[in-house]
């Protein structure tokens, strides 16, 4: 059991099985909110059906990966008569469905409207069921969603935070290995970056350390065998890391590889994780002590991480001319995920890292 202090955290086996009079006695008009297809493979969305058979029920299946807001805006359409939502799905659909229970009673009509909101009424009661081990985002208070103009721009507010994630490691197994390596990397990623977040502290740090505790057994096996329990543990491992970026945010590497999802459509995992050692490289070097801390506590020394990482992040031919790093740099000045990365960090060190990994022809 993980006890957040903000969301209801059930995780077991059989979960919505287990809890069927909680979603049950929850409302009388349930809206769904799914992607294409993960709710039905995973044998969730069977699950919550079965939970709430005799209720009236909508099912909203048109979240795709990186939702975009005009998807969220379709589906709060739907909500006249709904008095609570399920999001079943990764990250994508727990996102979405976050904000679409929030906009019952804080309309929005546009993109515009929904980035301006403040979100000052209480959203209706949110059910967040997870189908990747990866984003964690069942227990935090951040969307990430992607506007018309294709940028990803974040929300975080306490009105996101879900009534109840009620979380079920086997719904994950359905996960083709490609997208289960790319969230268990995510996963990692931020257990790394909340540690060194300007505003990590003790418990933040604890629950990041544990994060990669459960995180590295699997992922030292996962292109080739994965047993259960190591996919259990993967997706306890990512909910630590939700836990964990909950209270610090991520770093400069996540919204690095923001333009990465965007422009060549890397996902997420992989376009954080090319990063990860950069990251390291710029704290072993501004804050050795703290790094040396790092690696001590996990146990694995810088070099043998960041091959890990590296082993497991796909080949991606990408170059970035000189002139394209000039234009992209003005969208890290002053952004606080550089401003939050341990240490002083600022766009003259992302103008150096987005040089020496994408100045050279290729990477990785
Ligand atoms: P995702 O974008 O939700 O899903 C990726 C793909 O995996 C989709 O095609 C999805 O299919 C499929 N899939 C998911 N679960 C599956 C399952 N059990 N079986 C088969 N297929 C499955 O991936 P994600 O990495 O979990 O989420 C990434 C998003 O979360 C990004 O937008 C990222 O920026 C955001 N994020 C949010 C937070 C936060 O704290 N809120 C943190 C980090 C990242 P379907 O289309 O059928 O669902
Ligand atoms: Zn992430």
């Amino acid at each position: 059991m993980i006890h957040g202090d903000k969301v209801d955290l059930i995780y077991s086996r059989n979960v919505i099985n287990a809890h069927k009079e909680l979603l049950y006695s929850s409302g009388n008009s349930f809206l769904i909110v799914t992607g294409k297809s993960s709710a039905r493979l995973s044998g969730a969305l069977n699950d919550v059906l079965e939970a709430i058979s005799d209720k009236e029920c909508i099912i909203y299946d048109g979240i795709r990966e990186n939702p975009e807001v005009s998807s969220l805006l379709e589906a709060a359409r739907l909500l006249d008569d709904v008095d609570c939502v399920i999001g079943i799905g990764g990250g994508s659909v727990m996102d979405a469905a976050k904000v679409i229970a929030c906009l019952k009673n804080n309309k929005a009509e546009s993109e515009e409207e929904l980035y301006a909101q403040k979100w000052e009424n209480a959203a209706l009661p949110l059910f967040l069921i997870g189908t990747t081990a990866g984003t964690g985002s069942e227990v935090t208070k951040v969307a990430v969603l992607t506007k018309a103009n294709g940028r990803k721009a974040s929300i975080h507010n306490d009105r996101f935070y879900a009534s109840y994630a009620l979380c079920d490691p086997a719904y994950t197994y359905s996960q083709p290995k490609a997208i289960a390596i790319a969230t268990a990397v995510d996963a990692l990623t931020h257990c790394n970056e909340s540690y060194f977040s300007n505003k990590a502290n003790d418990l933040s740090r604890a629950y990041a350390l544990k994060g990669i505790s459960y995180l590295l057994p699997g992922l030292k096996v996962i292109k080739d065998q994965i047993s259960d329990e190591l996919k259990d543990n993967l997706y306890l491992g990512s909910l630590y890391g939700g836990l964990a970026i909950d209270i610090t945010g991520t770093t400069f590497a996540h919204n690095v590889g923001y333009y990465l999802t965007e422009n060549f459509h890397i996902p997420h995992g992989f376009a954080c994780a090319v990063f990860q050692e950069d990251l390291f490289d710029f704290e072993m070097k501004n804050n050795k002590q703290y790094t040396d801390e790092f690696f001590s506590q996990i146990n694995m020394d810088k070099k043998s991480y960041i091959e890990l990482i590296s082993s497991l992040i796909p080949t991606f031919n990408i170059a970035l001319s000189e002139q394209t790093i000039k234009e992209i740099l003005p969208r890290y000045e002053n952004n606080n995920s550089v401003k939050n990365t341990y240490g002083q960090m600022n766009v003259s060190d992302i103008e150096r890292i987005l040089k020496k990994i994408f100045n050279n022809q290729s990477f990785i």
